[in-house]
């Protein structure tokens, strides 16, 4: 099964999530568990849960179908300790949120070391963040974004991404999402079948596919290896279609959030169409 969504809004609650999936014809979706952009947030309603739940229901959306992403605010290798203290605080508090929506997943960008410690530093303060919060909180997988290496943002590197999973004690519980935007960004080619199947062959080698737990499906407006992360719509950036189709083609996307994050929302409808229309 390919399940293809979009990341979708929770304005006006998180319980309108799967009904804006549901809208665009969409089998998985992405979503915020909060307002992205402010450290707090008033706990969710019980109300806001069991309607959150009934939808999800309704809707056909199983937990492994739905894959929320962390605020950009936090930073789990800060190497600012109020910064950490603050970062780590609110990562636990979204995965319990994950956690009392029945979630499976919780998708984070590792983190930037500013320019004040080195990659290898902030690799291990980001593993121990990761530590602490699946000690704090049971059942919910991190999942771990690649990046593009924008700024001092670490994992752009297939080798940063091991080197967490190997100092992370919850083997079971840490997983990888892959952002075709960021591995493009990264110098990660997959524009023909060819890089594509090297690019995947080389994430098999250094991490291994059974850590793959999602992607992000984006196209991107830079050129490969910029370090820069800008989206853009499926076919009009410099990634192209056929990487898609090689993605939805090949057994790695099977049973797995599959996640538009791209530009022009008006245009999901169509884009998750295109994608499955690549599945047959
Ligand atoms: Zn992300
Ligand atoms: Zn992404």
């Amino acid at each position: 099964m390919k399940w293809i969504g979009a990341h979708v809004s929770i304005s006006g609650g998180v319980e309108n999530a799967p009904i804006n999936a549901k809208k665009i014809g969409a089998k998985a979706f992405g979503m915020f568990l909060k307002n992205q952009l402010q450290w707090e947030a008033p706990p969710l309603k019980d109300e806001s849960i069991r309607k959150f739940k009934e939808n999800c229901k309704k809707h056909g959306f199983n937990p492994e179908q739905i894959l929320p992403h962390s605020s950009y605010l936090i930073n789990l290798c800060s190497p600012q300790k109020e910064l950490l203290k603050k970062s780590r605080k609110a990562f636990i508090n979204e995965l319990r949120r994950a956690k009392v929506l029945g979630l499976k997943y919780l998708n984070f960008h590792p983190g930037s070391h500013k320019n004040l410690i080195s990659e290898n530093d902030c690799i291990k303060i980001v593993a121990e963040s990761i530590n602490l919060a699946l000690d704090k909180v049971s059942g919910i997988v991190a999942i771990i974004e690649n990046t593009a290496g924008q700024g001092a943002n670490i994992g752009y590197r297939f080798e940063h991404l091991k080197m967490i999973i190997d100092r992370v004690e919850r083997k079971d519980r840490v997983g990888i999402c892959l952002d075709t935007a960021h591995l493009h960004g990264a110098g990660y080619d997959i524009k023909s079948y060819d890089s594509f199947t090297r690019t995947i062959k080389e994430f098999d080698d250094i991490v291994g596919k059974s850590f793959l737990r999602a992607f992000h499906l984006n196209d991107s407006k830079v050129a490969l290896g910029s370090r820069k992360d800008r989206h853009e719509s499926l076919g009009l950036g410099k990634i192209g279609v056929n990487a898609f189709k090689f993605i939805i083609q090949n057994s790695l996307s099977d049973n797995i959030p599959l996640i538009l994050e791209t530009v022009d929302q008006k245009k999901w409808p169509e884009e998750i169409k295109l994608l499955y229309s690549f599945a047959k």
